[in-house]
């Protein structure tokens, strides 16, 4: 087999600033050792999220300078939502500037105090709308989800089992719907089979709940089911998404993921009068229904993308980046989250620093020495991101220490991501030299994002 290459060549380019460990050492002490607070310029291999960071194509770019910015009715709407209706066949399609938007709009609908949104695992945002409406989250994801280290193919499946018995328990007619989240982005960008969505779309049925699919990636999952599920090898992708959505009553979607567009999202429905609601909660938060807080040319490049994301050469490359860092890694004895996800590589940091203890931060810690190594911003998501205190002010950890390196979409080449191996294996051979941190300062809230941090001194 020969290798696998770039899908694309490339017709503009930006330029990546270098700079010396020495520099990167001061930027990163100024940055209190926070790769939130880093300059982007600063920056040599920026893996912080695959969210809006895409390289949009030129027939994108061409689309932004066709957008048609008239208020109601414009072209670049109905484009936007033929491309929608293509893969997701649900008849109603509001634009959002955001998949949260999206979000807020539909659990401002259907939320509530007393009312649980069940799911294989929600992403923040999700669960923070959801919270945000009074009502509660609750995650359900399979066993083979809950072991980073150990290979399974769709550990991104929903506990159907596990779910039946919620149900039961707290009833359906409190459950206003049941979410699975493709592919689980909490969870390493794990897939989630047909057969999952197949089994928990029956359950939803005979309790009458709606099943709604987080379509962010909704490309890789398909890509993955056509890899790895019987029966499924020779459908197209965009057969198999079409089958996902099939299941569903329902869709939100950030265009910031698999429609390779730096802003957008949107709400898909199949129900008239939920649709007739959100549009005019739309009206108040995010502007006219042919519209909704996009500009047309953002409608453009959202609904281009959308046809480009399910080409298969651009799916085996993509995949196969992530898989290919994942294994290159692995086979240096670095460890990371198996198999490979669809957007990112997970490093687990409590196994790569077992000298550090979680009250010392490791994930921080290893997200640090990426950045002095060699200039790669990676962001921790251990406890840092999601630790708790007790009532005495003792840390309360998360349940995995990681760092997640997201890879943006038709940015990096082959090169970029053999020289983020290479770093990331020099500071494995070094790590015994990486010392914990601790707070200085933190937010009440999301702490993450401002909080800055000290090296401790032993
Ligand atoms: C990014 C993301 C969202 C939220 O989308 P935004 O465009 O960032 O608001 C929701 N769900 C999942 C799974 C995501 O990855």
């Amino acid at each position: 087999m020969k290798t696998i290459i770039e899908p694309f060549r490339i017709k503009s380019v930006e330029p990546i600033y270098f700079n010396s460990r020495e520099q990167r050492e001061i930027i990163l002490a100024d940055a209190h050792h926070n790769p939130f607070l880093i300059d982007a310029r600063d920056v040599l291999i920026d893996l912080l999220t695959d969210s809006g960071t895409s390289a949009m194509s030129s027939h994108q770019w061409a689309g932004i300078m066709q957008g048609d910015e008239s208020y109601a009715g414009s072209p670049s709407f109905y484009r936007f939502e033929r491309a929608v209706k293509n893969i997701t066949g649900m008849p109603f399609i509001i634009p959002t500037h955001q998949g949260r938007a999206a979000e807020k709009i539909l659990f401002s609908s259907l939320g509530g105090a007393g009312k649980f949104f069940v799911s294989n695992t929600l992403f923040d945002t999700t669960r923070a709308n959801i919270e945000y409406s009074g009502a509660e989250g609750v995650d359900f994801i399979c066993e083979a989800g809950r072991h980073p280290s150990i290979p399974a193919p769709f550990k991104g499946n929903l506990d159907v089992e596990a779910l039946k018995s919620f149900i039961e328990k707290k009833g359906a007619e409190n459950i206003p719907m049941c979410i699975i989240t493709v592919t689980n982005n909490s969870g390493g960008g794990q897939p989630v089979s047909m057969q999952n969505i197949r089994e928990v779309k029956a359950l939803c049925v005979a309790h009458g709940i709606p099943l709604f699919i987080d379509a962010c990636r909704f490309a890789e999952n398909a890509y993955f089911i056509k890899l790895r599920e019987d029966g499924y090898k020779d459908k197209n992708v965009l057969d198999i998404a079409r089958e996902m959505f099939s299941y569903a009553d329902g869709a939100t979607m950030s265009a910031k993921k698999d429609a390779f567009a730096n802003i957008g999202g949107f709400l898909a429905l199949t129900n008239e009068q939920l649709a007739q609601q959100c549009r005019n909660l739309l009206i108040i938060t995010e502007g006219f229904p042919t519209y909704g807080g996009l500009a047309g040319r953002d409608l453009e490049a959202i609904a281009i993308g959308l046809e480009e994301v399910l080409d298969e050469s651009y799916l085996q490359y993509r995949i196969r980046s992530i898989e290919y860092l994942t294994e290159k890694l692995h086979e240096a004895g670095v460890p990371v989250m198996r198999p490979a996800g669809g957007h990112a590589v997970y490093l687990d940091a409590k196994a790569f620093l077992p000298h550090i203890p979680v009250s010392q931060y490791p994930g921080q810690a290893l997200v640090g020495a990426l950045y002095l190594e060699g200039g790669i911003r990676g962001v921790e998501i251990g406890s840092l991101m999601f630790g708790k205190y007790d009532a005495q002010g003792q840390l309360i950890p998360a349940a995995l220490e990681l760092v997640r390196l997201a890879i943006p979409r038709r940015v990096y080449t082959q090169s970029h991501i053999d020289y983020v191996a290479e770093v990331i294996i020099e500071v494995f051979q070094h790590r015994d030299q990486i010392k914990g941190l601790h707070i200085t300062e933190e937010a009440p809230m999301l702490r993450h994002f401002t909080v800055k941090l000290k090296p401790v001194v032993a």
